[in-house]
């Protein structure tokens, strides 16, 4: 390893870097670290701004949706759950993100925005007291990459708040094969099957109506 080490010239890449400083290694394991230039300073700059700007590209939608139905709420925490900033102050109180409406009231203002925002979907489900209840669907992605869905379930009855969860594309995909899955067992009953078929008509009739509409 030596003898290598002794042979070459190292050919060194960044492996980490800053605006003051670049830390470099060579493939025979040698490391170095030096001041940055100012070309690089520019470009690394000009690459940040860019991450900001897709980033905040890419979570639009989802920050959008939390302006209209979120509100800042501020608790007062005891003190022995206060805590210190990054400047050494004690925080007195807490900032929480809450839900402005609930239930019904929630469900048909998120319909009405995913009419503005159709690039958001809503399905439908049932609450735990069995009322027709919401999950909206928004999606994370920007021109040149997908981040995964933002899913809130809305109960309407319950009087629970709305319940959020976030699918990467390998959650996206089991929860895919796991309806699959039903979607199978569900075709080895009658009633499963003719509800399917119901469905498919309702879709087609739903298409048709979209169709003849935009044609008028
Ligand atoms: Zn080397």
């Amino acid at each position: 390893m030596k003898n290598h080490k002794r042979k070459h010239s190292h050919r060194f890449k960044i492996i980490d870097y800053n605006l003051k400083e670049v830390d470099e290694r060579c493939s025979c394991g040698d490391n170095r670290t030096r001041p940055t230039t100012t070309k690089e300073k520019k470009k690394f700059k000009k690459e940040h701004t860019q991450m900001l700007k897709s980033i905040g590209e890419m979570h639009k939608l989802h920050h959008d949706f939390d302006k209209v139905f979120k509100k800042s709420v501020r608790y007062p925490l005891k003190k022995k759950l206060w805590h210190k900033n990054a400047k050494g102050k004690l925080i007195k109180n807490h900032i929480i993100r809450e839900w402005r409406w609930t239930g019904y009231a929630m469900m048909k203002r998120v319909r009405s925005w995913v009419n503005q925002n159709p690039t958001a979907q809503i399905s439908s489900c049932d609450d735990d007291v069995y009322a027709g209840s919401m999950l909206v669907l928004i999606p994370h992605h920007n021109k040149a990459s997908w981040h995964g869905i933002t899913v809130i379930y809305i109960p309407q009855c319950t009087g629970e708040k709305p319940t959020r969860f976030f699918l990467y594309p390998h959650h996206q995909f089991q929860l895919m094969d796991k309806m699959n899955h039903f979607d199978n067992v569900l075709r080895q009953f009658k009633d499963g099957r003719s509800e399917l078929r119901l469905y498919r008509r309702s879709k087609h009739k739903a298409k048709d109506l979209l169709r003849r509409n935009a044609l008028k």
